[in-house]
Order: C-alpha cells, then structure tokens, then sequence
C-alpha cells in the first residue's frame, strides 16, 4: 500500500501513535502540558453561603415597605465567621465573600442602601430571597470532577488546579524530537551566503513547528546526499522519538533517504500521499527493544519543497505528536470559509491552499496568499489558513464553501477590541 489518501495515511499515523508516558510537574512549570490524570474538587467552594456584593445581609421580608430603616447589629469582613443571628428589622454589614448571617436572606449593595445615625441604615430597593449570594458550592462540590485527563494546561486550568490546591500534577511526557535536513545544495543559516546554493529553511520552520506544540527539539543538521553520510545522520535521529527528516524522499537517483532508512530497520508504512503540496512524504517506524521504556522512534520523510514540508507537518506529525503528548484535541480546527475567487483542481490529489482570511458578513472570505508553488515559503508565511480542496473537485468558483484549517496566527486579529 503506497499511495494514500490524506485521511488513510493521517490513520494510519494515528494508529500507530501512542501516548506517552505521565511525569509529575510543579504547577508553575505546567503551562502548555497536558493533564495525565483526572482532578477532583478538595472541598465545596464557596465552603458556605457568602455575599457577592459590598453591601447589606437582611431577611427580604423586611423591605415590605421602602425605604426602609434595619438596624446594624454586626460587621462581617472576608475571613470573619459570623457570630449573631438577625431578627426582624435587623442587618449586618458584609463585605463580599464573607459568610451570611444566620437568619439572613439576601444581600443588597451598599450603593442602594444610606447611611443613618445610631448604627442604622436606610434600604432604598427591594431584592428578591437570594440576592446577591453565592450559594455553598456553586463553583464546585467536594468530589466532583473538574479537569479531565487529556486537557491542555492553560492559564484557566492553571487556576482551577490551584484552586484545589494541586502544587504537582501529572502530566504526559513530551516527545523528543529531532529534525535532520538532507541535500548537497542546503547551505546553514551560519554559513556565508553562496549563490550556488538553497538556504537550509526546513531545519527552522520545521523547528518553530514542533515548538509551537510545546516542544523543544533537537537541529541534527544537514546531511550530504551521500548514503554514508546519511545513514550516519539517520543513526543519530533514531536515538529520538520522533524523526523529521526532509528532503531527499523521491524518486530520484540521489533520493537516498528510502533505501537508507529502510537499511537501518525502519518498517515504512507509507512512502506517498494523494496531496499536494507534499506529495512524497514517509511514515515509519522502528520498533522498540525494550517497549517497556519506549515507543521506538517514528519517523517522518518529509518533502524538501519547504511549503510542502510544512503542510505535511500539518497534517500528519503534529496530530501524531499531539497524540503522543496526550492531547485530548488532536486535530487542527476548521472553519468553513467563502471562496473570493475561482480555484482550479485537477481531481485526483487533495489540495491544500494557502489563504488569508477576512471577516464578513456571517463568517469568513477566504483569499489565496498569491503564487502556491511548493518551493515559494512567503505563501505560507502570509497564510491565516490551509483551504482543503477535496481530491474529487473539479476546481471551486468564487463564491464557493470551502473547508479551511487554522494555522497559528488565527488567534489574534489587527481590528483588536470586544464589541458590546
Ligand atoms: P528533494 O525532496 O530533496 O528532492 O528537494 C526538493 C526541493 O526542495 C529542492 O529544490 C531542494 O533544494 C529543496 N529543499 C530540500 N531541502 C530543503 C531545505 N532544508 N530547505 C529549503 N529547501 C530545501
Ligand atoms: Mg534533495
């Protein structure tokens, strides 16, 4: 089986994929990690019915006629417990988050209320049983499942954990990755600039990549199209998890990362995709010595074309890693966007185009980032977003629907600002 269809390969990679082991963390240093266990409630939060308002607790019944004059009997701060019970025509003054007064049922804000000589207050509005307070376990009740393993640790989570006093948490072990380039032509980014030859982009945006999934990688470099050298290079990436290799996976004379990888004893469980761009990309693996500590390493043959290279990140390896780190959400979001113009398709192949999105009227207007060759890197630079042309389509006109997957910079937009 070698020429895949986008979703068969992307299965295929998923299955073989596994999670990886958990290890405990400081919560301070838990941010973008994912939970490897499922987190429970300590206690019920608020412990006790408390104010959510600076204000006045009083029996409602007593507001049958306003204004009315109650009498102050105590002064309950944040921290305090209350020590008396209110009887009719009586309050106390509480401030939010402390705890209501036996016979008290409502709260009603200082800014409805005046103050009066002799300890008293005058209550300019009538409120409803209830008012104002925070109910005895309204935010969480001991034992109740609050996190769920699989999530990602965001600042949100970070303060539920927080909140019932998680100063540790497991959390999945992230793979090591590495990321080897290969080609005679590849000059490094240290090396002087020689006009004979291709600037290494891969090793650096395949990199950012697997950063941006919380990852620190590994540059293994670049190796020569030489089978020895090569071979020598694969060797050292095989100590990892994860391989990246790109460049050198077509058919090609020179091409020697097959029969290379294949030599060092990575079972390959496809070498093509129905895609383009990245139409030659690989998937392997070599299986574990000792399963119990690993997974063996995964290896991915990525195109050389840079674009290419990194739509095929896209699709394949960082589910695959989002998988491996546990991540409940493994798959990139989509948005259904409008076409601003026709896009032409040959069936037989998926497409992924590079668009820019526009806000409009009801959802999005989807734009092609300009010329979509597979070398030319400034149509993915620009892109909001890959639009995904079915193999099937005979092409889409302007005006079409059209699947689109977020890439990273979708999050924030120019036109900043909450509309109310
Ligand atoms: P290949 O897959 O090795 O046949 O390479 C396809 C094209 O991608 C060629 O034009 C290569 O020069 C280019 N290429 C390969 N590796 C890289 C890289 N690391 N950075 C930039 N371009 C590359
Ligand atoms: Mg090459």
């Amino acid at each position: 089986m070698e020429h895949l269809s986008v979703s068969e390969a992307q299965r295929v990679v998923l299955e073989s994929a596994v999670v990886f082991g958990a290890e405990q963390v400081k919560l301070e240093q838990s941010l973008g990690r994912v939970l490897a266990e499922e987190v429970c409630a300590n206690r019920d939060l608020p412990p006790y019915d408390i104010s959510a308002m600076d204000g006045y607790a009083l029996r409602s019944a007593d507001l049958g006629n306003i204004p009315a004059a109650l009498e102050i009997i105590e002064d309950i701060k944040a921290g305090d417990m209350p020590t008396k019970t209110l009887a009719p025509g009586q309050c106390a003054r509480i401030m939010t988050g402390a705890p209501l007064p036996q016979g008290a049922d409502a709260v009603i804000r200082v800014e409805e209320t005046e103050a009066k000589p002799d300890n008293r207050v005058q209550i300019n509005q009538a409120v409803k049983p209830g008012n104002d307070i925070r109910r005895l376990g309204e935010s969480m009740r001991n034992g109740e499942v609050v996190l769920t393993s699989g999530t990602e640790i965001t600042p949100g989570v970070i303060g539920v954990l927080a909140t019932v006093k998680r100063a540790q948490v497991q959390v999945y072990r992230r793979p090591r990755v590495a990321i080897l380039s290969t080609g005679n032509e590849l000059e490094n980014l240290d090396e002087p600039v020689d006009p004979n030859k291709i600037p290494d982009a891969n090793s650096y945006a395949l990199l950012a990549q697997v950063q941006a999934l919380g990852i620190e990688p590994v540059l293994l470099g670049i190796a020569r199209d030489d089978p020895d050298e090569l071979a020598r290079y694969l060797k050292r990436g095989l100590e990892y998890d994860v391989l990246l290799v790109s460049g050198g996976t077509s058919v090609g004379v020179h091409d020697y990362v097959r029969p290379t990888i294949e030599a060092l004893g990575v079972q390959m469980l496809f070498w093509r995709v129905a895609m383009k761009p990245g139409h030659p990309v690989a998937f392997g693996k070599v299986p574990s010595a000792n399963a119990a500590e690993s997974a063996g390493t995964f290896v991915f043959g990525l195109p050389g074309n840079p674009v290419s290279s990194m739509v095929c990140f896209v699709q394949f390896v960082a589910p695959a890693l989002r998988r491996m780190m546990g991540h409940a959400r493994i798959h990139r979001r989509t948005i259904e966007a409008r076409l601003t113009h026709n896009v032409k398709h040959q069936p037989g192949r998926t497409e992924f185009i590079r668009v820019l999105l526009a806000k409009e009227q009801g959802g999005y207007a989807a734009t092609s980032t300009g010329a979509q060759g597979s070398g030319m890197l400034l149509s993915m630079a620009r892109a909001d977003g890959l639009a995904v042309l079915p193999a099937e389509c005979n092409g889409l006109a302007a005006g079409s629907m059209v699947a689109v997957q977020l890439l990273d910079g979708m999050v924030f937009q120019d036109d900043a600002g909450i509309k109310e």
